[in-house]
């Protein structure tokens, strides 16, 4: 097994197939945007060979951890989850470096997040609710019994935001209904997925249970999706590329679900706690805007938008741009200079056109930061407005009256998620039904049961994942008919 040495921590560097460890003799760099120029690892870039190898791979590991019991999968689900608890102060420590992301969110919340994705899903099939549903119908003596069978071999694919917890959240349901799995991170963030393909091989999956292959998605990616042998594809990432694997997918009449980008709107009504709304808007922020959820669409009413805005530029000027290990710091850096030069395109293009940057608006010298940019736009057509830019770069609008702001808060081609701040119940009740997202905070961010359905309408997303939703779409059902011996033929 190769293996690369960051900070005294061994992270291996090739693939996990049927169970041992191989490389390819092709590799590619991973760089820490703490550090540009520092080379972390040379990971092995697969190749249409080693997708071959995987997938065959993960065919004959998916006969023995189908053949698992629900109460078996749940305890080698739960051992992995022992050993995320176990590793969490490595795997917060690699995912930063690597990321970017602050480390105190990793250590704190992201990691450990991880560990629970494992566990809910121990409890939700040992509870039932993976197998059958228990509906019985009696037809001409006959006993129905609806079944769920698992699917087979799944091709997981993430992006490099959040990697560890969002692959977690994905695997979770792919390996608890009993599939295999095929799991290919992205290219910009692979070592935590190395350290967690490392612990299922402790946590006592058989072999091809769970396979890792690293490498290019356009090469590695685009060859694991075709291949044929594949029966689900959970994908995670932009729309762009959604629609290649979407392609491929219906090539193979194989059930794909796409979680992608977000543009949310971040309502702000006069009848809000301001205090909480301002605090909550510049958290949007946070991560340097690479959060598919973030309510980046600033909407205020127009009657509190001057104290909204005089606010929001006191909060926001209390960040820290700095080094993600820092505790202190508030704003991680931008995961890739190639990153950092689309963001620096979008806010250019809307100077271009007219819209203005009212603060911020460029790169920061000499670090992998954009500065925390906030730009009235000239129309609500402008690109700024209706395309997800990533980065930490929102935008304000005004509006007067319910109506407006929920006509402006459906005005893009996304749906993922909504913030809406008022302390009317009434009208969060209203404006909640009114807006099109999978997901809807009213005062709060974040916060969500791991059994409700996540999932984004439009251009975020096809199908839900979580709680039984995600078992669902890994599963098939079947109906298993018995005649009692008295049934006549129909
Ligand atoms: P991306 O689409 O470029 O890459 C995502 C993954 O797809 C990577 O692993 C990549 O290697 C792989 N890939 C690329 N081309 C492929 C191909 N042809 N075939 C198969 N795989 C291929 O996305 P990204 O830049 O890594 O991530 C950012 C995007 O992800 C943003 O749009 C963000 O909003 C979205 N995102 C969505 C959610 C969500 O839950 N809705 C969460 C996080 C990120």
């Amino acid at each position: 097994m190769t293996t690369a040495d960051v900070r005294g921590i061994a992270i291996p560097t090739g693939h996990l197939i049927g169970g041992a460890w191989v490389s390819s003799p092709e590799t590619f760099e991973t760089r820490s945007p703490m550090d540009w120029g520092t080379v972390l690892a040379e990971v092995s870039r697969g190749d249409a060979a080693t997708a071959d190898a995987a997938v065959a791979a993960a065919q004959d590991g998916f006969t023995g951890w189908s053949a698992f019991t629900p109460a078996e999968r749940a305890e080698v689900l739960r051992r992995l989850a022992d050993l995320i608890e176990e590793h969490n102060d490595d795997i917060a420590l690699i995912e930063t470096i690597d990321m970017g992301f602050r480390h105190e969110s990793m250590r704190e919340r992201l990691v450990a997040r991880g560990a629970v994705n494992f566990r809910t899903y121990a409890d939700i099939i040992e509870r039932g609710g993976e197998a059958g549903e228990a509906e019985q119908w009696d037809a001409k003596n006959t006993q129905h019994t609806v079944l769920r069978m698992p699917a087979g071999a799944a091709v997981v694919i993430t992006p490099w935001n959040a990697p560890f917890m969002l692959a977690t959240w994905k695997l979770a349901p792919a390996l608890a209904s009993g599939n295999s799995v095929i799991f290919k991170p992205a290219e910009w963030s692979p070592l935590t997925a190395a350290m967690l393909a490392e612990l299922t091989t402790q946590a006592g999956f058989p072999p091809g249970a769970f396979n890792l292959v690293q490498g290019i998605g356009a090469e590695v990616g685009a060859a694991l999706v075709a291949d044929d042998r594949v029966r689900r594809i959970s994908f995670t990432g932009s729309p762009e590329t959604a629609r290649h694997i979407g392609k491929a997918a219906a090539e193979n009449l194989v059930p794909f679900t796409a979680e992608l980008g977000g543009k949310g709107p971040l309502m702000v009504f006069a009848d809000a706690d301001l205090d909480l709304a301002v605090k909550r808007a510049a958290e949007q922020y946070e991560d340097s805007g690479q959060v598919c959820l973030a309510g980046t669409r600033l909407l205020v009413e127009e009657s509190i938008a001057d104290e909204f805005r005089a606010r929001l530029e006191a909060a926001t000027a209390a960040h820290v741009l700095g080094d993600p290990l820092d505790d202190d710091t508030s704003i991680a850096p931008v995961v890739h200079p190639d990153h950092l030069d689309n963001i620096d395109g979008f806010v250019r293009r809307a100077e271009a056109a007219g819209d203005n940057v009212v603060r911020g608006g460029h790169k920061v010298d000499g670090s992998m930061h954009f500065e925390l940019t906030l730009i009235e736009p000239a129309s609500n057509d402008s690109e700024i407005v209706q395309r997800e830019v990533f980065g930490p770069v929102l935008t304000i609008q005004t509006f007067a009256g319910e109506a407006e702001a929920i006509e402006l808060a459906n005005s893009t081609s996304y749906g993922l998620s909504a913030l809406i701040f008022t302390r009317s119940r009434d009208r969060a009740e209203r404006v909640g039904r009114g807006v099109r997202a999978g997901i809807i905070w009213v005062n709060t961010f974040l916060v969500r049961d791991l059994e409700a359905p996540f999932g984004g309408a439009g251009l975020s997303g096809i199908g839900r994942e979580g709680g039984r939703y995600a078992l669902e779409f890994h599963s098939d059902l079947k109906t298993l008919i018995i005649a009692d011996g008295t049934t006549t033929d129909p």
